[in-house]
């Protein structure tokens, strides 16, 4: 199948989370399976860079509404994926985060920007294209790209069916009613069965809404969103829209993610020779400035700083964690005030607890190695991915009981295939009780090791996902 993946985020070029790590994977994985694959993505400063050489290969017009004529460009990736990259410098060309301006504020015209790569995607889909490729499928993620299934939908002639991933409901792209004029959307499509929401036009309802169906990065997330307390006010249209949505479990890159044979780590390990994994542990507290105590357990956070993660819980505790005794390093960016908090407590606990604001994926492999316990308490989590890493990295996870961490990480109490502690309520003392849990059973080293062979064992690869991903586009298709 020709299968067109729009994304706002393309690891490694650019990725604030996991939807650009599933689009750095997911379509490799495809085109292994022997699908046609191609990646439309905006031409941020980092593309432009890496691909000098792209090609013009087409100026998509007319787009309607105040939508400007970009140029298309085509280039290829070192694994030879074909990159459709969106080229309008005025919108695109700008530097940082792809979606926040310098001050910290989102850009004011993210509803044109992400607009555009929608209408693009669907001008690629339907007959006004003038490539030779025509896609079966518009592969859409989050609500960057939500507009594509309202623009397919309102196009004349055949059209790719349109395949929506929700990687986080909580970010619905919400805009003013003139946008709607200025994106060119017919007026047909103000209205609640469409894509108005409360008085405003939602990029995300408008993929709910119009496309051929609908999955989350995991199956939990899926029963979960349909439910008034987790839907963040799509659980009813969601429900409507039940029978058209799934789940499938991220896998990761299982090449990048590879103890045995991670660059960025000062040892290699494995399943058969965990011990090593001890020197990883001394270098990263070497490099971060933590007291040289191998007789602490060492617990790690590598996530984005947000109430979404909870680690407003894990601060709560914090104090009751030094007690125990077990050492914290922390990686992370986000609200102000999340990371000021953090960094006060690594003043506050100079050789216990190391905090890097920032962003550093080399840093965030070392500490998957060096850490003995990861630890995410976040309140809801459509798949995750920084577990799934743990687990591969002999680094046992605490994980709240939501979404894609109850579909990954079995809690030790089952001795035949636990791997990792899982905790209920969203609550500083349920956290600190699995943290107690886990530093106890960090003590018992028998115990510890079969929890970090399950873990090492699960196959988190993307050939697994991809083949239901496979699937799904061939119900859509109805082809064999
Ligand atoms: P989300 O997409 O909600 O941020 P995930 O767990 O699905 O959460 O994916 C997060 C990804 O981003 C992981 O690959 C994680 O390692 C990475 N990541 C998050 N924060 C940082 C950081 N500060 N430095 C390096 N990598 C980070």
């Amino acid at each position: 199948m020709k299968i067109l993946f729009v994304t706002p985020e393309l690891a490694p070029w650019v990725k604030t989370g996991g939807l650009g790590d599933v689009a750095g994977a997911l379509p490799a994985a495809l085109r292994a399976l022997g699908h046609d694959v191609r990646v439309l993505v905006p031409a941020y400063p980092a593309m432009s860079k890496s691909f000098p050489d792209a090609a013009e290969i087409a100026r998509p017009q007319p787009l309607g509404g105040l939508l400007p004529t970009p140029v298309l460009k085509q280039a290829f990736a070192p694994d030879g994926m074909p990159l459709l990259l969106l080229d309008y410098p005025h919108y695109f060309d700008r530097p940082g985060n792809p979606y926040i301006g310098p001050e910290g504020r989102d850009w004011l015209d993210n509803h044109l920007r992400f607009g555009l790569l929608s209408r693009v995607a669907a001008w690629l889909g339907a007959e006004s294209s003038t490539l030779d490729w025509q896609p079966d499928i518009v592969h859409c993620h989050d609500w960057q790209t939500g507009l594509a299934a309202a623009y397919l939908h309102y196009l004349p002639g055949r059209r790719a069916k349109c395949l929506f991933t929700l990687h986080n409901l909580a970010f619905q792209g919400l805009f003013d009613h003139a946008s709607l004029f200025e994106l060119g959307l017919p007026d047909a499509a103000w209205h609640i069965e469409g894509i108005e929401y409360y008085g405003y036009l939602s990029f995300l309802k408008a993929g709910l809404q119009y496309a051929d169906a609908i999955n989350t990065v995991s199956p939990g997330y899926a029963r979960e969103i349909q439910t008034d307390e987790e839907g963040m006010g799509m659980a009813g249209l969601l429900r409507v829209h039940a029978g058209k949505l799934s789940g499938i479990l991220n896998g990761i890159d299982s090449k990048a993610w590879n103890p045995a044979t991670d660059r960025h780590l000062a040892t290699n390990y494995g399943v058969r020779r965990l011990e090593l994994k001890a020197a990883n542990k001394s270098a990263l507290q070497a490099e971060l400035g933590l007291e040289q105590r191998a007789d602490l357990p060492l617990l790690a956070v590598v996530s984005r700083l947000t109430e979404q993660k909870g680690l407003d819980l894990l601060l709560e505790v914090a104090p009751q964690v030094f007690a125990l005794p077990a050492q914290l390093v922390v990686l992370g960016s986000g609200t102000p005030a999340l990371e000021h908090e953090c960094a006060a407590l690594a003043r506050q606990h100079r050789g216990q607890c190391a905090v890097t604001i920032g962003f550093d994926e080399a840093l965030a492999h070392r500490i998957e190695a060096g850490a003995d316990i990861f630890v995410m308490p976040s309140r809801f989590e459509p798949c995750g991915l920084n577990q799934m890493y743990s687990l591969r990295y002999g680094t046992p996870p605490v994980v709240r009981a939501t979404g894609g961490l109850a579909d990954t990480v079995v809690d030790a109490a089952d001795p035949k295939h636990g791997n990792g502690f899982v905790f209920g309520p969203a609550t500083a003392p349920a956290l600190l009780q699995a943290l107690r849990r886990a530093t106890a059973a960090w003590r018992d080293p028998v115990l510890w090791r079969r929890l970090q062979q399950h873990g090492m064992a699960r196959d988190s690869s993307w050939a697994d996902a991809a083949r239901h991903y496979a699937a799904l586009y061939q119900r859509l298709t109805g082809s064999p």
